[in-house]
């Protein structure tokens, strides 16, 4: 197939990198690329549905590895994952057999999956400073990615559902092939309803997630997990602080240790990011070159600061994430030189166990869910937001009163915009279109 096609097909199902950030995947994937690398890592502890759709969807993601190796003229295709699921391994290396895709066995480490890590784990070189990885010609997608893609290419198949990880405090822990748009609550109920009568909902994993008060709030092309906390977990505690707690404990108590920094991962590759000065510029307001602050621009957020490495549970990733907010909406782009970084010489020795993690975040209670507890869903209504990507909104291309079909195209990107389309993920009539959300319902 031709990249053009490829590009096109990608464009007209809605495909998102399902792997967080939503970045139009038709964007990403129109260039060559020597290295492409599948993110198979799923290292925030507790997600499962990656691994789930490694092991049952094995052949549709090698047939779509096939045809992104032939159109992006791609010279070396990888899967990584963890070298702990040995069945899982096991089953792959028997999958990939004859095929020219290697598999990369990961230690069990956090963020194996970030992508830069990923690429250094794989080809020994480190992205520059505040790029991506295409600049040293490696692509990263991540698993779900892949398998939509399939469905796109073969079946002109748009994104209708998402795969997703629902454990904590209820009943049945499962993986879920959730409608795109179904609520939250319709998610904790068919898995049993919750254990805990204060229930707090966790949405993505445990380290990058986010606490969601709105129980109706939709299932997007990015929710990779539905976890579920009693209200007394100390996560909740971490996860609800606000920046000025965290500014008001911070010139109390950072006693600029520098853990934050010697253990974090971006700054273990060698980039320039210093957490314990960016802290302390915050604190004291002290004489520091501005390049500090705007080197916050190269924080991933993967949370290793927060959950780990500070000892007075201070929050240097919410404090980097605010700045880096703070550039985008001034229009402010920090800008870093393509000098080669050399790898910290003490990065091998601080690579924090998943499981020693785990056990920091008191999570080692909720073992992994098993691939057979899995849970197809038909909600009766859906909400689908209008941004469930990076870019602008998408726009609705239908009015209150229409009647959709599954799969029918409702919201279009924006001309000469980044964006992405999106499709009912039910039959039913439209009942609901403003800026944000479109509501489908089947009465
Ligand atoms: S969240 Fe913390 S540990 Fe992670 S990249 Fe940012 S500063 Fe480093
Ligand atoms: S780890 Fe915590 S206490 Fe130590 S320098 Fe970083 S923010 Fe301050």
């Amino acid at each position: 197939m031709q990249k053009d096609l490829l590009v096109e097909k990608i464009r007209a199902m809605g495909v998102v990198g399902a792997g967080g950030a939503g970045f139009p995947t038709h964007v990403k994937f129109n260039t060559s690329c020597e290295v492409f690398i599948v993110n198979g890592a799923e290292c925030e502890p507790l997600l499962a549905s990656d691994k789930y759709l490694l092991e049952k969807e094995t052949n549709k993601l090698i047939k779509a590895l096939e045809i992104i190796r032939a159109a992006c003229q791609v010279r070396h295709c990888v899967i990584a994952v963890k070298e702990k699921n040995i069945n899982l391994v096991n089953h792959l290396a028997s999958a990939l057999k004859g095929k020219s895709i290697d598999l990369f066995l990961l230690k069990n480490f956090y963020p194996a999956g970030d992508e830069q890590v990923l690429v250094h784990e794989i080809t020994g070189k480190v992205v520059p400073e505040g790029a991506i990885p295409l600049k040293i010609g490696c692509v990263v997608s991540n698993v779900e990615t892949i398998k939509n893609i399939y469905d796109a290419v073969k079946h002109n198949h748009p994104v209708i559902s998402r795969y997703l990880t629902c454990t904590g405090e209820v009943k049945n822990p499962s993986i879920i092939q959730a409608k795109i748009g179904m609520s939250i609550r319709d998610i904790m109920q068919l898995c049993g309803g919750v254990l805990t009568d204060d229930p707090v909902v966790l949405i993505g994993g445990p380290l990058m997630g986010y606490i969601e008060k709105d129980l109706d709030a939709p299932v997007t092309k990015l929710t990779s997990g539905v976890i579920i906390l009693a209200k007394n977990h100390p996560l909740v505690a971490s996860k609800t602080k606000t920046l000025s707690t965290i500014i008001r404990q911070s010139k109390a108590a950072c006693c600029q240790c520098t853990y934050c920094t010697e253990l974090c991962p971006r700054y273990l590759l060698g980039h320039n990011l210093e957490p314990h000065k960016i802290m302390r510029q915050i604190n004291l307001g002290l004489d520091i070159p501005e390049n500090v602050i705007e080197n916050a621009q190269l924080c991933s957020e993967c949370g290793l600061c927060e959950a780990y490495a500070c000892i007075m549970n201070l929050s240097p990733r919410m404090v980097n994430q605010t700045i880096k907010k703070s550039f985008v909406e001034k229009g402010f782009k920090p800008q870093f030189s393509d000098k080669k970084t050399k790898v910290r010489e003490m990065r091998d020795y601080r690579k924090i166990p998943s499981h020693r993690l785990l056990s920091r975040l008191q999570l080692a209670n909720y073992k992994r869910v098993p691939s057979s507890k899995f849970i197809e869903t038909h909600p009766k209504k859906v909400e689908l937001l209008l941004t469930q990507h990076i870019g602008v909104p998408a726009q609705p291309l239908v009015k209150i009163n229409d009647r959709v079909a599954e799969g029918d195209l409702v919201a279009e990107i924006a001309e000469g915009k980044l964006g992405a389309r999106h499709h009912a993920s039910i039959s039913g009539k439209v009942i609901l279109v403003d800026e944000e959300r479109i509501i489908i319902s089947q009465k």
